[in-house]
C-alpha cells in the first residue's frame, strides 16, 4: 500500500494481487474499507494473480477486487498469452481517460460521426495509435474458453504444491515460506552447508550457491531458473509454476538437476 509518512494525504492506495516475488495477495476488502471512508482511488496490481479470477476455488483470495477503481492485469504473465497483452480496468463512467489524454486535435476522431464516438478508443490512450493487443487474448478466450482457463489455473496451483511437498521431503531443499500463490522461493543446501546454519561464514557461501548452480546450468543448456537476494535473506532461488505444459516429471527433473549441478559446492 501506499506509504503515508509524515502525515501526507494519499489520493491512491495501489494493493497488489499476486507479488512479483513472493506471490502475496493484500486483503483487497479492508483496504476498500479504507478507501471508501476516506474518498481514496484504490488501485489493484494484478498484473501477475488477477487470473486467478478464472479459477472458483482461488478466486477468493481476491475478493473485493470488484470495488477497485481501476485494476491492472497481464494475460501474459500465467495465461501465457504472447507478450505483450495487458488489461487495464476502470470502474469509471466519466470517460476519464479521454479527459487525461484527449489531444483534441482537428485532424482526428471527428465528433459529429453516424456512431458512438466513444468507440474511438485512440484518444484515451497516451500514445495514440496502439497495437491491438487485446486480438491474442480474444483468441485465446474463444479457444480454451473460461473452463480452459480455469483448468490452467488450477493445474498450476496443484503443481506448486506438488513441488512445494516434494521439496519438503528432499533432503537440501529449504524453501522460505508456504506458497500463497504459484510461487515457490527456496534454497538448495549443498551436503557442505547442511547442519552448519550457525557457522560463521554460512550465509556468505549460501550466497554463492544459487549463481553457481544457475551458471551451470546456463552452460550445459538444461534449465532457466532465476535467483535474487530479499532484505537479509541471501541468494534464493525462485520459481513460478504456470505452464500447462508442465509435468510431475518436469518438476522431478527440475529437483533432481539442481542436487546435479550444486552438489559438489
Ligand atoms: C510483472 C509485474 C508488473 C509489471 O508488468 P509489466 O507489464 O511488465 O509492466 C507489475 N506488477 C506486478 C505485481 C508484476 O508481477
Amino acid at each position: 500500500m501506499s506509504d503515508t509518512t509524515k502525515g501526507a494525504v494519499p489520493f491512491l492506495v495501489s494493493c497488489t494481487s499476486g507479488t512479483t516475488v513472493q506471490g502475496a495477495f493484500d486483503p483487497l476488502d479492508r483496504i476498500a474499507d479504507v478507501c471508501e471512508k476516506h474518498k481514496l482511488w484504490m488501485h489493484v496490481d494484478a498484473a501477475w494473480g488477477g487470473s486467478v479470477l478464472f479459477s472458483k476455488c482461488h478466486r477468493h483470495l481476491m475478493k473485493g477486487v470488484e470495488r477497485a477503481n481501476s485494476v491492472a492485469w497481464n494475460p501474459h504473465k500465467m495465461l501465457t498469452a504472447g507478450l505483450q497483452c495487458s488489461v487495464l480496468l476502470l470502474q469509471d463512467t466519466t470517460n476519464l481517460l479521454k479527459k487525461c489524454h484527449c489531444a483534441n486535435a482537428s485532424y482526428l476522431f471527428q465528433q459529429d460521426k453516424f456512431y458512438d464516438v466513444n468507440l474511438d478508443i485512440g484518444d484515451k490512450s497516451v500514445q495514440c495509435s496502439r497495437k491491438v493487443d487485446c486480438l491474442k487474448m480474444w483468441l485465446m478466450w474463444k479457444a480454451v474458453g473460461s473452463s480452459g482457463f480455469e483448468e490452467r489455473v488450477d493445474k498450476a496451483f496443484a503443481n506448486v504444491r506438488y513441488l512445494t511437498e516434494k521439496m519438503k521431503k528432499t533432503e537440501g531443499f529449504k524453501i522460505l515460506k508456504e506458497p500463497e500463490f504459484v510461487n515457490l522461493c527456496f534454497w538448495y543446501l549443498p551436503p557442505s552447508l547442511r547442519g552448519k546454519e550457525l557457522a560463521d561464514d554460512y550465509d556468505d557461501r549460501l550466497a554463492t550457491v544459487a549463481p553457481i548452480i544457475k551458471e551451470r546450468m546456463m552452460k550445459q543448456g538444461s534449465m532457466m531458473v532465476g535467483y535474487q537476494p530479499l532484505g537479509n535473506k541471501v541468494n534464493f532461488f525462485r520459481v513460478t509454476v504456470f505452464s500447462p505444459l508442465v509435468s510431475k516429471k518436469d518438476m522431478d527433473f527440475f529437483l533432481d538437476e539442481i542436487e546435479r549441478l550444486g552438489k559438489d559446492l
